[in-house]
């Protein structure tokens, strides 16, 4: 049953302790999108709260966003927006810096990627600190789209990232969480 299976995938996480730096217990879901049934269960249940809603796009931030999007954006019959690091995408773009814990990052769009109006579900493996996350809604509603709402395999709770993006008003659901 795949309400039981759903508490199954936290299993198919890897751990790995002090990568890529001392202090994080990095959160490795390639053994998760290694099985045929975690992927399958993981997919479903991310779009699952976004089903019954019109979504335009699946936006996926690079690298394991892509690799869920495409899937999600598949299943519920939708295109795909990539979210890049910075100097990765060879048309026109629109940037958005976002603070890391030492320095800044900035994500990309193609300025063309959204037509206005367009409603658009961000998806990622995992949220932090929400740091990543709300970047993207800042460039999604830059690039004149709705947000639907966003959806993660992974929330790590004690970072509060899932109550920063959701405090924006946007509805946010992940699988599984982590201390
Ligand atoms: P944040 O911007 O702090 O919410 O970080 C989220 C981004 O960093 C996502 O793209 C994650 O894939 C990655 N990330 C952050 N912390 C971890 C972790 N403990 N394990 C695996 N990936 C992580």
């Amino acid at each position: 049953d795949g309400e039981v299976f759903v508490r199954g995938l936290k299993d198919l996480i890897r751990t790995i302790p002090d990568y890529p730096k001392p202090g994080i217990m990095f959160r490795d879901v390639t053994t998760l999108l290694g099985d045929a049934k975690g992927l399958k269960t993981a997919v479903a249940a991310m779009a699952e709260p976004f089903e019954g809603e019109r979504v335009d796009a699946v936006a996926g931030i690079e690298a394991r966003g892509f690799i869920l999007g495409g899937a999600i954006a598949d299943r519920l019959g939708c295109g795909f927006i990539p979210i890049r690091k910075k100097g990765k995408l060879p048309w026109k773009t629109i940037g958005q810096e976002y603070t890391l814990e030492y320095g800044v990052d900035v994500i990309e769009i193609h300025e063309d990627a959204l037509a206005p109006g367009q409603r658009v579900l961000i998806v990622d493996d995992l949220i932090a600190t929400g740091g990543t996350a709300d970047a993207a809604v800042k460039l999604l509603r830059r690039s004149k789209g709705e947000i639907v709402g966003a959806t993660f395999i992974i929330d790590l709770p004690e970072l509060g990232g899932l109550e920063l993006v959701k405090s924006h008003g946007i509805p946010c659901h992940a699988l599984v969480a982590f201390d």
